[in-house]
């Protein structure tokens, strides 16, 4: 026994903070974890779940649409918002339930208050003050506005999941995942959609090809999108919010979402007092092992703002936890990191883009697909889906996989374990399909594009 209160203080109750203290206390580590707010972060209250809730209840105005042509008609559906919002915080308080009692069978001290750092090794949390070996830093992030004139008018994807009503209009800023991902929503709950993007092309980082077939699907049923386009100021008008562009137009919605970007939680629990470096991003710099200046403090997840999901947070939790209290560790590979964008259709992808395989290799092989999934032969609905593959000649390495359209979550999660395991072309022509899915392309496609 050492002469700490507590062997691993965890700050932050976010996916990447709850696996860190359940994992080691599990370890027989005595854990306390300060949450003020709710246990589950991001991605339990504000982001991946309730996000992924809103996409299947946006995506049954296309399924009435698309049942006609399967023989069913269906008489004016009606969408109820608040009912909406109640399903999904019934189960957003589940969910919490979950990480609350998992914590507790674990045996970690849960605080419901907010933790300040009062040095190296000592935190305050509510009334008391605990001595602690190491301390976890794993608060988050939060949606970044940049500063305009209005920017006050504006809301973040945080006051998406509780609007008390829906507008009729909404104007979106971004261009990136959230950004996608909500204007698909909106569009899909009859909201008129319109995007604001800086750029040419969305979704920054995902291939070319990709980014373009995306954001066509997207215009194609119905939303808007005005690249290469800045808001330079908001307005309050009448009955809603008017943006002013860069172009000197004047975009009047109901709401104005912006979506671009979010920034690591470093304020208010005494960071700046203890000296914990920080990038130019605010970021907290951390090496290999998590571990950042102070060699008691260590860091992870998006307060580190480097891939932020919510997959790598845990990931990165059990690798700092089997590194310290284990002698079998597990360190986090970052390559080969699959991801997907829950726009409407879905896009996914893992490895690497074309634009970088042609960048670090000079014989690569592209294999790309455009087809009309089954269902919609007989839908009535205009969806097309993109499937590429970047292939090494030389070792017949596949190097990366890219989708857009129905189901690319799913699939490129399958075609992420090919990829770790280092499949080649040959092993995925050599892999017999299922058939009729759109996935068996991926095994079917047999002409590099010339
Ligand atoms: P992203 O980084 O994905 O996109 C931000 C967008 O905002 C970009 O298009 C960027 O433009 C634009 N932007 C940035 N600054 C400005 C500015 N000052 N003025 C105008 N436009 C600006 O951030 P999101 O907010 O969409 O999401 C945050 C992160 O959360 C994601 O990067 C991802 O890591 C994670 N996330 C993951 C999801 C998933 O896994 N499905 C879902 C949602 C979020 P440009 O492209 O020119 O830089």
């Amino acid at each position: 026994m050492n002469h700490y209160d507590i062997d691993l203080f965890v700050i932050g109750g976010g996916s990447g903070g709850v696996r860190a203290a359940r994992t080691a206390a599990g370890l027989g580590v005595r854990v306390a974890l300060a949450e003020n707010r709710h246990l589950g972060g991001t991605c339990v209250n504000l982001g991946c779940v309730p996000k992924k809730l809103f996409v299947y209840a946006s995506h049954f105005r296309e399924d009435f649409l698309a049942a006609k042509g399967f023989g069913w008609f269906i008489n004016q559906p009606q969408f109820d918002w608040p009912r909406l919002l109640a399903q999904k915080n019934h189960e957003i308080e589940r969910l919490r339930g979950i990480y609350q009692d998992l914590l507790n069978d674990s045996g970690v001290m849960l605080l419901e208050d907010r933790a300040h750092l009062l040095d190296a090794h000592t935190v305050r949390a509510g009334e008391r003050q605990f001595r602690c070996e190491r301390i976890l830093i794993a608060t988050g992030g939060c949606p970044f506005i940049p500063d305009i004139p209005g920017k006050e008018h504006a809301v973040t994807s945080d006051e998406m999941f509780a609007l008390d009503r829906l507008p009729k209009r909404i104007l979106i800023v971004g261009g990136g995942y959230i950004a996608a991902e909500f204007a698909g929503i909106m569009h899909g709950l009859g909201v008129e959609t319109t995007i604001c993007h800086r750029g040419d092309k969305l979704l920054k980082g995902f291939d070319e090809d990709v980014r373009t077939f995306a954001a066509r699907e997207m215009c194609k049923k119905g939303i808007a999108i005005r690249f290469n386009t800045q808001i330079d100021a908001i307005e309050k008008t009448g009955n809603g919010f008017a943006a002013h562009t860069d172009q000197g137009h004047r975009l009047e919605s109901g709401l104005i979402l912006y979506a671009t970007g979010r920034t690591p939680n470093i304020s208010g629990f005494g960071l700046e007092a203890v000296g914990v470096e920080q990038d130019d991003a605010g970021a907290i710099k951390v090496d290999e092992h998590y571990q950042t200046n102070i060699p008691s403090i260590y860091a992870l997840g998006d307060v580190t703002h480097r891939f932020n999901l919510t997959p790598v947070a845990t990931a990165e939790a059990m690798a700092l936890v089997y590194g310290l209290y284990t002698d079998k560790p597990a360190p986090v590979d970052y390559d080969n990191i699959p991801t997907a964008v829950f726009s409407q259709p879905p896009v996914g992808m893992v490895g690497l883009t074309e634009a970088e395989a042609k960048n670090r290799y000079p014989d690569i092989d592209i294999y790309q697909s455009v087809f009309t999934p089954m269902k919609h032969t007989l839908s009535g609905l205009d969806e097309k889906t993109l499937m590429k593959m970047i292939v090494r000649r030389s070792t017949d390495r596949v190097l990366g996989v890219h989708m857009v359209g129905t189901d690319a979550g799913e699939i490129i999660q399958g075609m992420a374990v090919a990829i770790r395991a280092g499949a080649t072309k040959a092993v995925f022509d050599s892999t017999i399909g299922i058939h009729p899915t759109a996935a068996e392309e991926f095994v079917t496609m047999r002409k590099a594009e010339l």
